[in-house]
């Protein structure tokens, strides 16, 4: 089996009418997609987990970091696309909401978010959605989601979006969410690149947080280190595999890049990465990891 843990509801920026012609595959940012090429692109795929990212709440003071079109125009607007593309396969589609921590009616949206629309875990993008991730309203938020077991994936690392705040995006604040809330499953994607270390210092401690492997692969002696710094610190089981499509690569692509790390050391003495702990990532039962089998 395998599981994508990491795609994006084609909405906003990721949306285009049907019809279309098919974005470029080879393409690191393949944009705009329709729901039509969403699913054809997780062909290969078992399962997949898809989201939306909610905008800053009406009327709050803080500046949007990311531009307005990037996302649906409430956070209820972006779970119901979520939903209603989850009803298109929902044998294969497993929809996570997203909130934001200083939505007035949070508690509210998360409710409707899992009783009405069947929403299952939640995505945060800190540096996105301009909260800081160790403040009270984001840990009233984790509160809440422990108790209802829904996982959440956050964004982390860095991002080419100068007003996206990178500290907010840091890795190395999970420690503190995660010890602070030890039932909460916890997803910290891209491996919080360009600060993997770090990722590995928190997934490694916590039984309970995990990495994705998005958006990774274009760089590829970053990549290389990602993997192999997993697998000199036993973190490789911590591993989930993800695509980020469409913001990033197709499963197929990343699933083809994931077998070729080691291409890079022909004719070197490096170490390669186990190429069998590899097939683990590719084929882990996420799902089960994080409480959705
Ligand atoms: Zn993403």
């Amino acid at each position: 089996m395998i599981v994508d843990v990491h795609t994006h509801t084609p909405y906003g920026r990721h949306a285009a009418p049907a019809g279309r012609p098919p974005a470029r595959p080879d393409r690191a940012d393949s944009g705009a997609v329709s729901p039509d090429e969403f699913l054809r692109a997780m062909e290969p795929v078992d399962r997949v987990i898809v989201f939306g990212i909610a905008p800053l709440p009406p009327g709050d003071p803080a500046a949007p970091a990311v531009p307005q079109e990037a996302s649906a125009p409430t956070a209820r607007d972006g779970n119901e696309a979520t939903a209603a593309l989850v009803r298109t396969k929902p044998d294969k589609l497993i929809g996570f909401m997203s909130v934001h921590p200083r939505d007035p009616h949070l508690f509210e949206e998360i409710d409707r978010s899992v009783g009405d629309l069947g929403l299952r875990g939640i995505k945060l993008g800190p540096n996105y959605q301009n909260f800081d991730p160790l403040g009270a309203d984001a840990f009233r938020l984790y509160r809440r989601a422990q108790e209802l077991r829904l996982p959440i994936l956050f964004h982390q690392g860095t991002s080419a979006m100068a007003a996206a705040d990178l500290d907010y995006a840091h890795p190395r604040h999970m420690d503190r969410v995660a010890t602070a809330f030890p039932d909460l499953k916890i997803v910290l994607a891209h491996m919080a690149h360009p600060w993997q270390v770090d990722c590995i210092a928190v997934i490694r401690k916590h039984p309970n947080v995990w990495a994705d492997i998005s958006g990774l692969h274009y760089r590829a002696w970053s990549y290389y280190n990602c993997l192999r710094l997993a697998a000199e610190w036993s973190v490789l089981p911590k591993l989930l595999f993800g695509s980020d499509y469409p913001a990033a690569a197709s499963p197929a692509e990343t699933a083809d890049a994931l077998t070729r790390v080691n291409d890079i050391l022909d004719g070197t003495r490096l170490p390669r990465v186990p190429v069998d702990e590899l097939q683990e990532i590719l084929h882990r039962n996420s799902l089960s990891l994080l409480g959705l089998a």
